[in-house]
């Protein structure tokens, strides 16, 4: 304890996507690995690194809002390392560090804190292998949608080799990981660079024979990349869970052409329509832009259709915000009013709430199977191969435990059940 008390601190605050988060869990176990201990308190720690997003303006804003709100503990203990990664860090860090000054160093998303000893960066440890793990399998995207910067922060496409990926998921499964998530911004075209050119069905096949893993899951797919392999891997493979994140980001062909995604809804609703048939029970989640230039009521119109004839488990949705460099900031105008985007996002988050109840409400009085991840308000939780989200009451400690659950209490959000052990 004694020791403990006098490691020196770390603190990591993340905002954006599971790549993110995926990269602060490697950051974390790297400090570990370097002496040091994870805080939840900022004030206490001896380094403090944002990991940032600036997929729309007001995540870019929580970015700058909290370096500035970390100006004073920084002026009052000026030996704090404060560090910067993720996507708001461009190629641009002289101008990042004049505009910063109380930002001791910058680093790109997914690089490795540059400053440290050198040492064994990727080792997976103990203290970073919990019952469900983040694996990034490709880098970057090659799709240039109108709308999005990420293309220009975290560059062209770049697969992990098989093997590389192999000997990390045996590694955690060693140490008691359960369930993986591969993750990529469009992880169906994982592979095409690669020397064997192995694609995301390979991948999975080769996972599917790790012994001790129970769970596989992929994110994210794009409809225009989705391969008829893929959805036959999916519906035979037995780790590869029932669910699916497919965005289709507009039911209108003309915005959809604007955003340049490369696909019709008509394609779209012929995927969906091929997975569910193929894959028994699979759960379905799409991201949706609302507000987009020009989008008009009847095209919204066309959308909010689309969401409600297909019926997702969940519906993430953004209203449109323009960012600096991309084809939309430039060429388009966001002519769309805020109150109007803000009307068409609160229509879809009310027609997905009642979508949600009704099929989170078919599972009551079902068993579920759910890989349970820790605690949270004196219950479990966990999720099921669906990825809903479940929670019960249990004694024993059942962290990692895959357990059939009877559900009692359905919500849109989440399930309540009991453990059904003799
Ligand atoms: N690769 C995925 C795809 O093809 O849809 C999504 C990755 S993107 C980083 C995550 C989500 O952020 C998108 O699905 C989109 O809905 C949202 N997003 C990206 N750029 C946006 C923008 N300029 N305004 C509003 N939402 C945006
Ligand atoms: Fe952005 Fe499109 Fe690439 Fe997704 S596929 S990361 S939305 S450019």
């Amino acid at each position: 304890m004694q020791e403990l008390q006098e490691k020196p601190k770390y603190h990591i605050w993340t905002i954006g996507c599971q790549m993110n988060k995926a990269e602060s869990e490697r950051l974390g176990g790297f400090f570990e690995r370097q002496g040091y201990q994870a805080t939840a308190v900022a004030d206490e720690a001896d380094i403090i690194v944002l990991n940032s997003c600036v997929v729309r303006q007001s995540a870019e804003n929580r970015v700058v809002n909290k370096l500035h709100a970390l100006k004073s503990l920084k002026k009052q203990r000026p030996e704090l390392t404060l560090a910067v990664t993720g996507c708001w860090v461009d190629s641009n860090i002289d101008q990042l560090s004049k505009g910063f000054p109380h930002v001791d160093h910058f680093f790109g998303p997914g690089e490795r804190p540059y400053w440290l000893e050198k040492g064994d960066w990727d080792r997976v440890t103990e203290a970073n292998a919990g019952p469900t793990a983040y694996i990034p399998i490709i880098q970057g995207c090659n799709n240039f949608c109108s709308y999005c910067i990420v293309p220009y922060r975290r560059g062209r496409e770049k697969s992990r080799p098989v093997d590389d990926i192999m000997h990390e998921v045996r590694e955690r499964v060693r140490l008691g990981t359960r369930e993986v998530t591969l993750l990529g911004q469009n992880v169906d075209s994982y592979g095409h660079d690669l020397p064997d050119r192995p694609d995301l069905a390979d991948l999975l096949a080769e996972l599917n024979t790790i012994e001790g893993l129970a769970r596989i899951r992929f994110l994210t797919n794009h409809p225009k990349d989705m391969s008829p392999r893929l959805i036959t891997a999916m519906a035979e493979l037995d780790k590869v869970c029932e669910q699916l994140s497919l965005p289709v980001q507009s039911g209108s062909n003309d915005i959809l052409k604007a955003m340049r995604r490369g696909y019709t809804v008509e394609d779209y609703r012929r995927l969906a329509t091929e997975i569910r048939r193929q894959v028994a029970r699979v759960a379905l989640s799409t991201d949706i832009i609302v507000g987009f230039p020009s989008e008009t009521e009847q095209q919204f119109q066309e959308t909010y259709n689309l969401l409600a004839g297909l019926r997702f488990d969940t519906v993430h949705v953004a209203a449109y915000s323009p960012r600096s460099g991309t084809i939309a900031a430039r060429e388009l105008e966001d002519n769309v009013p805020a109150t109007e985007k803000k009307r068409r996002l609160n229509m879809v988050e009310q027609l997905q709430e009642g979508i949600a109840t009704e099929i989170n409400a078919g599972l009551l009085g079902t068993t579920v199977e759910v890989l349970v991840e820790g605690r949270k308000g004196g219950k479990w939780q966990g999720r099921t191969r669906t990825d809903k989200l479940v929670f019960f009451k249990d004694t024993n400690n059942r962290r990692g435990q895959l357990l059939p659950i009877r559900i009692e209490q359905t919500s849109p959000w989440s399930l309540q059940g009991k453990p059904e052990i003799e």
